[in-house]
């Protein structure tokens, strides 16, 4: 099998995560290729793009990629709780404009992109990983990061089975999404949806993104429920007019659909000349299965502990490993909450969601965002506890908790 290049590293996945390290590790002057098994970046999309538009600007997201969200209607069976915004928290990116945004820095910034590459196994030599083999043949590099998404690839491949760096994840959410041409669909309002008829164990979604175009989707948690999300999608497009959305006249454009873990991150990031990164170690945040930004956040961090590893020519697991002290430090504590958040809702019936939201319409909408936003633990968190505690909601609050 012929070697192709040499390289300083190597990423598997042209995801957010891989292109957020791929432009790190280019600034930093390093030789790096970007392995993707698509023939286009951010194709096919799997996923439905809704964000928060302070973190997007914060990680130089320009506002032309994505679609701010003025209004936010979150629906239970017998219940709702509307949030407005003057000044829009919420956004809903165009998904493949975004990705390719983030290829583009990573190729200005010096990194090598090749499509239609599939990576098939790590090469692993005396103990590291020195590259990885592709249906063409084998690209060698000092150090290898995985960055394929739930598939984890290479962490998963059994040459590794010594380094243990299997994530292991058996939790997964699991969606079916159209994106249609909806001529009459409210362009400011993301409704999210949850119940057992609508998404079991999960929740479904209408989020517009601009240029009249919304994704419809659901969303439902594998093994917590077995439902096709595929025919919770079609039942949902037949009712949505029920739920106030507006799909007169729509037709679909795209179908996506798609996997993500939906567990607390994985034990281990690092091994010898190898490190995961995104989807692949479980770096979203399962309160909402959401993993754009924290993908990028992924990417930028391990890239700066690889460069600094790869400048001091010293790949082993002790000088990777720091990715991992330093994600779990900053925001270990939220993600590992908002896990136990989602194995608590996924179980809720009709009835308790109905009863929750009760306490959910107490939030200010800014207090919404901030939740939905996976800050689990903010000041605004004691500020609400405050403000229920002040109005005699004590024990409504621990009712409705318990
Ligand atoms: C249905 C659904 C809806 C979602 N909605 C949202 C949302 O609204 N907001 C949000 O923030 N997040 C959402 N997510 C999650 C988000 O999409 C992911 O967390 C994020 O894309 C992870 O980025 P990543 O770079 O780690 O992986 P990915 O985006 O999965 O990228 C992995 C890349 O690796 C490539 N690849 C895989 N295997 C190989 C191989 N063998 N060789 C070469 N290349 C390979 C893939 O083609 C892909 O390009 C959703 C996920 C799903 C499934």
């Amino acid at each position: 099998m012929p070697v192709i290049v040499n390289n300083d590293a190597i990423i598997a996945g042209a995801g957010p995560a891989g292109l957020a390290a791929a432009e790190t590790l280019a600034r930093a002057g390093l030789e790096v290729t970007v392995l993707e098994q698509s023939h286009e970046i951010g194709s096919p999309i799997r996923t439905s793009g809704g964000s928060f538009i302070e973190e997007m600007a914060a990680l130089g997201i320009p506002a032309h990629l994505y679609h701010p969200i003025s209004r936010v209607r979150f629906l239970t069976p017998g219940n709702a709780a509307v949030f407005d915004y003057a000044t829009p928290r919420f956004c809903v990116l165009d998904v493949r404009g975004a990705f390719q945004y983030l290829a583009e820095r990573a190729v200005e910034a010096g990194a090598r992109l090749r499509l239609g590459t599939r990576v098939e196994a790590p090469l692993v030599e005396d103990g590291f990983v020195r590259g990885v083999r592709t249906g063409a043949g084998e690209q060698r590099a000092r150090l290898t990061i995985d960055a394929t998404g739930y598939r984890s690839v290479l962490l998963k491949h059994p040459s590794l089975n010594g380094a243990a760096l299997d994530p292991g994840f058996r939790r997964f959410g699991v969606g079916s999404e159209y994106d249609l041409l909806a001529p009459h669909c409210d362009q400011n309002e993301a409704v999210l949806l949850v119940g057992g008829s609508v998404a079991p164990s999960g929740y479904a979604w209408a989020f517009p993104w601009g240029r009249r175009r919304v994704r419809v989707g659901v969303g439902v948690i594998h093994p917590d429920s077995r439902a096709n999300p595929d025919e919770c999608v079609e039942k949902l497009l037949k009712d949505a007019g029920r739920f106030g959305v507006n799909l007169k006249g729509a037709q679909p454009l795209e179908h996506h659909s798609g996997l993500i873990p939906s567990e607390r991150y994985a034990q281990k990031f690092a091994g010898n000349g190898i490190l995961g990164i995104g989807d692949a170690v479980g770096n979203a945040s399962s309160l909402l299965g959401e993993g754009i930004r924290w993908a990028i956040h992924a990417g930028r961090m391990a890239g700066e502990v690889a460069a600094r590893a790869l400048n001091q020519d010293d790949v082993s697991r002790a000088r990777l490993e720091p990715f991992e002290r330093q994600w779990s430090k900053r925001f270990g504590p939220d993600l590992r909450l908002a896990h136990q958040i989602n194995l608590r809702i996924s179980g809720w019936d009709d009835r308790q969601w109905d009863q929750r939201t009760e306490l959910l319409k107490l939030l200010s909408p800014e207090q919404f965002a901030e939740a939905m936003k996976t800050n689990l633990r903010g000041r605004w968190l004691w500020k609400f506890a405050g403000s229920l505690l002040k109005k005699g909601h004590a024990r409504e609050l621990a009712g409705r908790l318990l």
